[in-house]
């Protein structure tokens, strides 16, 4: 396809050049030609008009010297017709012959009209024409082919001599140049066509293979040759498209090889993530056993912590009764005052950290129920207006905020997605925190605020408490992990069991405090 069109195109271009150089060449040789020939026909047959005139004067001449002019002058008239006649025409169908006429243009000698008639159509025109004392000019007689005349006037007899002579037999060579060089021209052409798109398909040769070997390559054939020996623009074409399939292929390999991989890369990463899933699967099974053991331990504890109670307090009566009924017996006043002090002080002191330890004991029981709660209770998921929800919270320490007297700053909050019993209990430990841990040397301030920030809503509970210092402040997050046990009540569950509640509502909850300056609790939550 590529070698028929290039070929085409360039034998076109060739062609065309060729063709309008011969016809430029034809109609300058026509024109420079038929100069020539005008110029040496007119020599030649103003020579023939010569004799002819020659002959006339001949007769002139005699008549003269007859001296009888008057009465002779018809007959050498006729004798100088006769002469022209047997000399010039030798048969019927002549083409190139010479005629007279008088200056009326009525016809002397013709070799086919008769004398007196008239031969020319237009004769206004000719009459013009002949107006010189000789000269030449183109015919056309009655509409047939045009005819070249060329006379000269024989003032003498009043005739002018003239010779017709057929355009077409004037030029006769040029029309015989223009058919041979046609002619020649169409063999040259035919040969050099041949001999063109020979040589072009052997030129372009190695273009054809290079797009064989590009259309190839576009099928996906790297492995096409080209011969990039030439040291033409073809040579360096070839070297280029080498080139170019090379780092192609180089390319294609290093593709290939970076597509497996990141096969491998997948898979392994497939593989890594089904081995998450399924730890994430055993770890929540173990959390869900471990959430159910605590529950049932917490609940089951609950019964032997009762009895112990109830013993206790039994064991309290019974002393009461014991130390009675000593008042009242007969023994000694020492042995008396002995057992007093065994029965009132040391009993009763232990009985003191029984009832002490009953308490601590309940109230971690009661932590860690409400803890594997978080984990089992259903999530009641809802669009919740948190200043109502923070105000309702703050009601529930109304009387310890005014005791202290608290400074609360609450600003405007934006709504978010969660679940509404959850958030009470978030708040309310992180407001039962913010009072807890306020250093009563000043006034204590209480800050709730918040902000939405990309489609999360964030709050912040801030407190000028003792505030916690940089290496607790991820600890404080674990459970029973408590900073100074010894300061306040709590059994350092209150911000294990938040975190709880906050991640089981898709949030999170961070920490910013300095000691001495106070804490700030954020948590974020899905936003409106
Ligand atoms: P509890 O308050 O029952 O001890 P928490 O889990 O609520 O348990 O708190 C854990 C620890 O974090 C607390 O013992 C306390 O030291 C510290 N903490 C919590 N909130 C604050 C606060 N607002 N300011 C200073 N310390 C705090």
């Amino acid at each position: 396809m590529i070698k028929k069109t290039i070929t085409l195109k360039i034998l076109f271009v060739v062609f065309s050049v060729f063709l309008v150089t011969a016809l430029i060449v034809m109609v300058l040789a026509d024109y420079h030609l038929k100069s020539i020939i005008d110029k040496s026909q007119d020599v030649v047959y103003r020579e023939k008009l010569e004799a002819i005139l020659r002959t006339m004067d001949l007769q002139v001449q005699r008549l003269k010297a007859t001296g009888l002019r008057e009465a002779y002058e018809e007959g050498f008239k006729e004798s100088a017709l006769r002469a022209i006649r047997s000399a010039y025409y030798k048969s019927e169908k002549m083409q190139i012959y010479p005629f007279i006429v008088n200056s009326k243009i009525e016809i002397v000698l013709h070799p086919e009209y008769q004398p007196g008639s008239m031969y020319f159509s237009d004769e206004k025109v000719i009459k013009n024409a002949m107006e010189p004392e000789e000269g030449d000019f183109l015919f056309t007689h009655r509409d047939e082919d045009t005819d070249w005349i060329i006379f000269k006037k024989f003032d003498e007899w009043d005739w002018i001599i003239a010779y017709h002579v057929p355009l077409e037999i004037k030029y006769s060579a040029v029309s015989e140049f223009r058919n041979g060089f046609i002619l020649v021209m169409v063999i040259i052409s035919l040969i050099a066509l041949a001999i063109l798109s020979l040589m072009i398909t052997g030129a372009i040769k190695p273009i054809v293979r290079l797009t064989e070997a590009s259309t190839a390559m576009a099928g996906g054939d790297l492995a096409q040759h080209v011969d990039t020996s030439g040291d033409d623009e073809i040579g360096i074409l070839a070297r280029s498209f080498t080139h170019m399939r090379n780092s192609i292929r180089e390319k294609i390999d290093d593709l290939a090889r970076k597509n497996e991989e990141m096969l491998k890369e997948i898979t392994d990463r497939k593989k890594a993530e089904k081995e998450r899933e399924k730890l994430n699967e055993e770890l929540m099974q173990k959390n869900k056993e471990l959430e159910q053991v605590v529950y049932v331990t917490s609940h089951d504890l609950r019964t032997p912590l009762v009895n112990i109670e109830g013993f206790s307090k039994e064991l309290r009566i019974s002393i009461d009764k014991l130390l009675s009924s000593l008042k009242k017996s007969s023994i000694s006043d020492e042995v008396k005052e002995e057992m007093d002090s065994i029965v009132d002080g040391d009993i009763q002191e232990a009985l003191h950290y029984i009832s002490v330890s009953i308490a601590r004991m309940d109230s971690l029981l009661s932590g860690l129920l409400k803890l594997s709660r978080i984990g089992s209770t259903e999530l009641n998921i809802e669009k919740l207006d948190m200043n109502r929800l923070i105000s309702s919270v703050l009601n529930i320490f109304k009387s310890r905020i005014d005791e202290i007297d608290i400074k609360l700053e609450i600003s405007e909050l934006p709504p978010c997605i969660g679940d509404e019993l959850y958030m009470i209990q978030i708040f309310s430990n992180l407001v039962d925190n913010s009072i807890k841990y306020l250093d009563l040397s000043h006034r204590g301030i209480i800050r709730i605020s918040g902000y939405s920030e990309d489609s999360q809503a964030v709050y912040c509970v801030e407190d000028n408490g003792f505030g916690i210092a940089p290496e607790y402040q991820a600890k404080i997050f674990d459970i029973f992990h408590r900073l100074e046990p010894s300061k306040n009540k709590g059994e350092g569950l209150g911000l294990t069991i938040v975190q709880r509640a906050v991640q089981r509502q898709s949030g999170k909850i961070w920490v910013e405090s300095e000691p001495g300056k106070g804490s700030k609790f954020f948590i974020s939550l899905p936003g409106v």
